[in-house]
């Protein structure tokens, strides 16, 4: 059974007001609220626990230590990998793709090489592209989509090439709501012997992720929006990838020995993980991987996908709707404009009412050149709203559009 009310109880921010109004925070593509354990993780490891990991003798550090790699082991099993030497602790998604970008770069692809994206991506994962395609010369090929904001197939299958390197697209979008067929996009990449990094920042919090069934090669996410803390992420590679990579930065922990003459490096995950880890962080992220596990991903995805429906059956009944994305399989994300009412006028008036949305480009700017638009207002839903609050944002919606006739 889904019990809203008691999931709702675990967060308290959701009890707020904003303006005198009940607070409606519809922004869960920007970042998620924390339930309690997940707060209280963080308090009592640094009123209780903290010390440095890994090199200590000292009770402290070893209880500390003992903490974090449990963490990636919650980690491991929430996604399915082999082994916890293919979990990398980064700082989010954003390090995430940067440390595949730049190393993969530097070790496999030579000028005149290609990356597979596509239309939809996140700067995120353009920007880490271009900056290598500055320096090494390595092309850009871009996977194109339907008016419904569903990637092209076939025409993504016309792309590869004998230079064709690797593959780098979103799991979900964070602006269309698609869920990319990403097992086809795998499996396609993988007859071509090119492997793919997926983008999970938004499949992560909202679908069951297996990375041995979808046979990804790296996948990449957040802990701030799967209800963890912010400045913690997850690289997953697979093992034989992450051996075949250099190190990303130097430092403490990622090196077995040093000297002016020769430097060894650690053994994985270590390699990737110089400097003192967010242990704090791994801990309180592990905690919410069990919060939303003891929900069931399967449940929440269910649940959000009801809501997702209930939205846009009512936003679409609003004179003037357009709403951005209508794919075939839909993430709990609503793209939409009203009439000629400017994306942050319409966030900016929500926003009086106690509704938090996001207005904007949402870091996809060619995608918005696809759509022939500046930009959306963005209301994203989690596994904490309500119908109800649905209601709010449909006659908020409608009582702005009303001040604009
Ligand atoms: N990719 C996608 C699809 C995203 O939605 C986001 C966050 N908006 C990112 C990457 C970047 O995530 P972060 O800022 O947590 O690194």
């Amino acid at each position: 059974m889904y019990n809203i009310s008691k999931i709702r109880e675990d967060f308290p921010i959701l009890s707020r007001t904003v303006y005198g109004k009940p607070l409606v925070y519809l922004d869960n593509g920007a970042t998620t609220q924390k339930p309690r354990c997940v707060v209280e993780s963080i308090t009592d490891e640094y009123y209780s626990v903290n010390a440095n990991v890994h090199r200590g003798v000292h009770f402290l550090s070893q209880q500390a230590t003992n903490l974090h790699e449990a963490s990636r082991e919650t980690v491991r099993k929430f996604i399915n990998a082999r082994g916890t030497n293919e979990i990398v602790f980064t700082r989010g998604t954003t390090e995430s793709i940067n440390l595949v970008v730049s190393t993969f770069a530097d070790s496999q692809m030579q000028a005149g090489d290609e990356v597979i994206v596509s239309v939809m991506e996140h700067h995120s994962n353009i920007v880490s592209w271009q900056l290598q395609a500055a320096r090494k010369g390595i092309v850009l090929k871009v996977i194109p989509m339907n008016d419904r904001g569903e990637l092209l197939l076939d025409e993504y299958e016309k792309l590869f090439s004998p230079r064709t390197r690797i593959v780098s697209v979103t799991h979900v979008s964070n602006v269309l709501g698609t869920i990319n067929p990403v097992d086809k996009l795998i499996e396609i990449a993988h007859a071509h012997n090119v492997p793919v990094l997926i983008d999970g920042a938004q499949s992560i919090p909202h679908l069951p992720v297996d990375v041995q069934a979808l046979d990804a090669d790296f996948y990449v996410f957040s802990g701030h929006k799967v209800y963890g803390p912010t400045g913690i992420g997850v690289l997953y590679g697979k093992e034989d990838w992450l051996d075949r990579l250099p190190p990303y930065q130097g430092g403490g922990e990622m090196i077995k020995n040093v000297s002016f003459e020769k430097t060894t490096f650690n053994e994985l995950p270590f390699k990737f993980e110089a400097g003192t880890p967010d242990y704090i962080g791994s801990t309180a992220l592990a905690k919410a991987l069990d919060y939303v596990s003891a929900i069931g991903m399967e449940n929440i995805e269910a649940y959000e996908h009801e809501l997702t429906e209930y939205a846009m059956q009512h936003l679409k009944e609003i004179p003037g709707m357009r709403i951005f994305g209508e794919a075939e399989r839909k993430s709990s994300v609503i793209s939409f404009l009203v009439g000629n009412i400017h994306h942050f006028d319409m966030g900016t008036l929500l926003d009086r009412l106690g509704i938090a949305v996001r207005t904007g480009h949402h870091c996809a700017e060619p995608l918005m050149h696809r759509l022939g638009i500046e930009g959306t207002v963005r209301a994203s839903f989690a596994l904490y709203n309500t119908k109800e609050e649905i209601d709010v944002l449909a006659a908020g919606i409608e009582r702005v559009a009303r001040m604009f006739l």
